[in-house]
């Protein structure tokens, strides 16, 4: 028999008391159903990635009390939402949506403000709407995964379509594009590959975005804008409605592919690297959204944790990489890049001779020849991913501490290589007063490199938590002092990230408090996400 979870009291959402939460709690569950609404009022488990927990973050990057939800509610459908929504506004009550609630390492599905209830969407609402063959579209609901949507894809036998999916594939369609997640396809920017939207206001009033509007229409997946303003970007990385729906364009099979990997000596070649990446990746020679990983990760894909490499304090020693490095099929090296050409054999060798010949322009860079790999090799990861198959290996190198978490650094520079050098410099300074590890990944968007710095730490040390969320809040600062700024943070990290969006007397932030105030009079919906307080809240001590 198993054990009953032990219980813990519930925490109640401040401005409403005890007995009025518990009759609201009443009503809704009178309202959607009884078995649709639970309190949070059990040990938290952080279960792992395939269960991630609604409770909290499961990667919890400070107490793990201090981001948890009074309770959770499974709407079964968009009606469901609207009355969630409409019950949340006459208690106020605040809700936290969440599609599948795995979007580790910027808070997972924990709520800023604690005791709000979780809208747990993906559950119930899971549904692959459409996938259009001809059209190569899909519309998807917030619970559909990566994995969810390409199986279905191979059900149908679509041959012609790719999905493209992030690194782990275990997360929502929906939810990852309303981050802007990216994914390793040339159809990388999620964001960018949507069309079409349906939202519930804070409100509780539908909207359909784009041909969505018109009733009757057969184009709300192929045409994104309509008529009039554009408003999709508003319902991303915001807490201006409940996307129920979201439509995606797909990719066609190209007819092949071949992916490549190409290793760089020294750390003061990335500035080169990028250099010469740029002219092709924006004349799509390049065509993928690609890695340029730095190789410490090599070690932590390995399975084997830290520890099986070196015991001491301070950052991982480069001497130790490299002596491991010689004994794997990569070599010594700094840098790695991970790539992948499109379409048959003719057209693939035209771009990957362009590509070697530029790339072999650095002292010692070495093509590894995929062939020598074994077929466990993460170079095999990435050429999955690559194709649009999800995986799952990326979990492994969190597994570099004991109870592993992460927490990213995610700025933004042009593709330019005194730019990279300068966020690695910065990168590599907190790195070394830093006592815990980073892992270096620049994706390379169009003109843009995304870096991802992860910091790994043990989730259940006090000390390693503090240090890391330090790190974060330090490293924002200098960049914005430098003029770069994050595509996306953690939850904790929101206000000081949005703060440094300033220009002009933090002219963007006031015009995003309008609109709250305006679409959210009560200020119900997700408080504090992306930094954007609603009045109710401004002011009163919320910000950090
Ligand atoms: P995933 O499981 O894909 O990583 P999450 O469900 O954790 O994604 O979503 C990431 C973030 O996006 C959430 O924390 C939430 O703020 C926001 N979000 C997710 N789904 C929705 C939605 N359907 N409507 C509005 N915001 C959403």
């Amino acid at each position: 028999k198993k054990p009953r979870a032990r219980k813990r009291l519930p925490v109640i959402p401040q401005g409403i008391e005890q007995t009025r939460f518990f009759v609201a709690i009443d009503e809704i569950s009178t309202e959607i159903g009884d078995n649709k609404v639970e309190i949070n009022d059990k040990q938290l488990d952080d279960g792992w990635y395939m269960e991630p927990p609604n409770t909290h973050d499961g990667m919890a990057i400070t107490d793990e009390e201090e981001l948890v939800s009074s309770a959770v509610i499974y709407p079964g459908s968009t009606d469901d939402v609207q009355k969630v929504v409409r019950w949340a506004n006459k208690y106020l009550i605040p809700l936290h949506p969440i599609s599948m609630g795995r979007n580790f390492g910027y808070g997972g599905a924990a709520p800023r403000v604690r005791g709000a209830v979780v809208v747990d969407l993906g559950k119930r609402m899971n549904k692959i709407l459409d996938i259009n063959p001809d059209d190569c579209t899909c519309l998807v609901e917030p619970g559909v995964s990566y994995f969810a949507l390409y199986e279905e894809v191979q059900k149908r036998g679509y041959k012609n379509l790719w999905i493209d999916v992030p690194d782990l594939g275990g997360g929502s369609v929906l939810g990852n594009a309303l981050d802007h997640g990216v994914g390793y396809t040339p159809y990388g920017d999620h964001w960018a590959t949507h069309c079409g939207l349906e939202v519930v206001m804070p409100t509780g009033e539908i909207v359909r975005t784009g041909m969505g509007a018109l009733p009757g229409n057969n184009t709300w997946q192929v045409f994104p804008y309509g008529f009039g303003p554009f408003l999709d970007g508003m319902f991303s990385q915001s807490n201006y409605g409940i996307v129920t729906k979201m439509g995606f364009g797909l990719m066609p099979n190209p007819g092949g592919h071949e992916s490549f990997l190409y290793t760089f000596k020294n750390e003061e070649d990335l500035e080169q690297l990028v250099e010469i990446v740029r002219p092709l990746r924006i004349a799509m020679i390049l065509e993928n959204a690609a890695n340029i990983r730095h190789a410490l990760q090599v070690l932590a894909l390995s399975g084997k944790p830290r520890s099986a490499f070196y015991d001491g304090n301070g950052p991982f020693p480069t001497k130790i990489m490299h002596e491991f490095l010689q004994t794997h099929p990569y070599g010594e090296c700094t840098w790695l890049y991970y790539g992948t050409c499109y379409g048959p054999k003719e057209v693939r060798k035209l771009k990957l001779d362009i590509i070697h010949r530029e790339f072999m322009k650095i002292p010692r860079a070495r093509r590894i020849d995929p062939e020598k790999l074994p077929p466990t090799d993460y170079f095999w990861t990435r050429d999955r991913i690559s194709i649009g198959k999800p995986d799952l290996e990326d979990l492994s190198w969190v597994n570099w501490w004991p109870n592993g978490a992460h927490v990213a650094f995610s700025p933004v520079a042009p593709t330019r290589g005194a730019d990279a050098l300068s966020l690695w410099h910065m990168a590599k300074e907190q790195w070394a007063k830093l006592g815990l590890d980073f892992f270096f990944d620049f994706v390379v968007g169009l003109r843009e490199l995304h870096l991802i710095v992860e910091c790994v730490y043990d989730r259940d040390d006090p000390k390693q938590r503090a240090n890391a969320l330090e790190a974060m809040r330090s490293l924002i600062k200098e960049a914005a002092d430098k003029g770069y700024g994050e595509y996306r943070t953690h939850l904790l990290l929101c206000d000081q990230v949005a703060g440094t969006y300033s220009w002009n007397d933090h002219a963007l932030m006031k015009l995003n408090e309008k609109l709250k105030d305006c679409l959210d009079p009560n200020g119900i919906l997700a408080p504090g996400r992306s930094g954007i307080w609603p009045a109710r809240y401004r002011g009163r001590g919320w910000e950090i």
